[in-house]
């Protein structure tokens, strides 16, 4: 599939409609997370048991490229461990920096565009970056700067 169509049809999709985007009353974690330089904020709600995220949620503003990859994280780190959770910005990172797709992960490699837009790499990890901290009870704003 054509990676700029892919990139165009799933972050457009994302930011119409965005999901898992309201508060977490059952959350255990919450951390935020701004990006100066283009101006995007988003607020990372998290529920850990255990060693298992098993409920995450958003709520932010900012440019379709954030809003967008932080909608797909809440599906993808809904349900997993935080192993597995580190294991895919790990994935997510090589994506986004190399420009390479990852053929098993099309949703993730969506964003391999940005890759060309190094000030866009931030917009694209800063929702991660906010889960991360989360969920290591990293309760301090995530800055990408
Ligand atoms: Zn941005």
């Amino acid at each position: 599939m054509d990676l700029t169509e892919l990139y165009q049809s799933v972050i457009l999709d994302h930011n119409r409609r965005p999901r898992n985007y309201h508060k977490l009353p059952a959350a255990n974690r919450v951390a935020a997370g701004n990006n100066p330089v283009c101006g995007d904020e988003v607020t990372v709600y998290v529920r850990v048991d255990g060693d298992r995220i098993t409920d995450i949620s958003f709520q932010g503003a900012g440019c379709a490229i954030s809003q967008a990859s932080t909608s797909l994280m809440t599906q993808r780190l809904k349900g997993r461990t935080i192993a597995e959770a580190e294991a895919l910005f790990g994935r997510f990172k090589d994506i986004v920096s190399s420009g390479t797709a990852d053929e098993e992960d099309l949703d993730l490699s969506a964003f391999a565009g940005v890759h060309q837009f190094p000030a866009r790499i931030k917009c694209a990890t800063l929702g991660w970056h906010a889960a991360l901290n989360a969920i290591h009870g990293e309760a301090a704003t995530a800055t990408t700067e």
